[in-house]
């Protein structure tokens, strides 16, 4: 791994987009390993508005899923959230987040976050050619699923990071069930969903492995 050398003038911004619902530790320990090896001055994270690849899913809306991440990035001052992908119409995609917060942050370079699993479509994704000119790629290892780069080139780098075995999905379906979720999503965001009965098992009929 071959960390891109700091330019001058410049900022080092990472982007950690997903759907969140909820965020959970997986997601937290990803973007803190990014960022010290990086060398970043912030991460934003990014919850999806409509996520195209989770179309025919039950997702929650999108203003408890934006609410959950801030919750559970307040205490680190290099995190942030982000609200572009939640307030475009329409379904998410990657390359108009990127282009979106390359003209908020000017003078940020980008690197974009991403899990085993996301990696591995990421030649799928819209306009995906263009996407390697917006933003270093950086993968990261996820239990289960093995990581590999989606493309030869420099600009993007593979990271192991700590192993946690932890879903959304997972977590959506122990919440249904009555099991608990403590310590695999901070606990800002257990009172949150209990808060708003958000994975009422009544309601999620259809949960994926997704
Ligand atoms: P779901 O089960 O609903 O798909 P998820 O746990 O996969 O939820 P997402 O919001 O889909 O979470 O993922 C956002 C990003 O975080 C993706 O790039 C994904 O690969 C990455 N990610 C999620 N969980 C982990 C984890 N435990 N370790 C490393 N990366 C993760
Ligand atoms: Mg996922």
């Amino acid at each position: 791994l071959t960390v891109p050398p700091r330019r001058p003038g410049r900022t080092r911004l990472g982007v950690m987009g997903g759907t969140f619902d909820p965020i959970h530790h997986g997601h937290l320990v990803a973007a803190s390993e990014v960022a010290s090896v990086f060398d970043l001055d912030e991460v934003v994270f990014v919850p999806t508005g409509q996520p195209w690849q989770k179309a025919d899913k039950r997702v929650s809306a999108a203003e408890h899923r934006y609410l959950m991440t801030v919750v559970a990035t307040a205490s680190n001052p290099r995190f942030t959230v982000s609200r572009v992908d939640i307030d475009r119409p329409g379904p998410t995609y990657t390359i108009d987040t990127l282009r979106d917060l390359r003209q908020l942050r000017p003078k940020a370079d980008l690197f974009f976050i991403t899990g085993a699993d996301a990696m591995a479509q990421v030649l799928s994704w819209k306009d995906a050619s263009e996407m390697w000119d917006l933003a270093y790629f950086v993968g990261v290892t996820r239990p289960g699923h093995e990581l590999a780069a989606p493309y030869q080139g420099d600009g993007v780098g593979l990271l192991e990071v700590p192993a946690m075995a932890i879903s959304s999905t997972d977590v959506r379906r122990r919440s249904a069930a009555g099991k608990p979720v403590w310590y695999l999503v901070p606990d800002g965001v257990v009172q949150y969903i209990n808060k708003y009965d958000l994975y009422d098992p009544h309601e999620d009929d259809d949960a994926d492995d997704g």
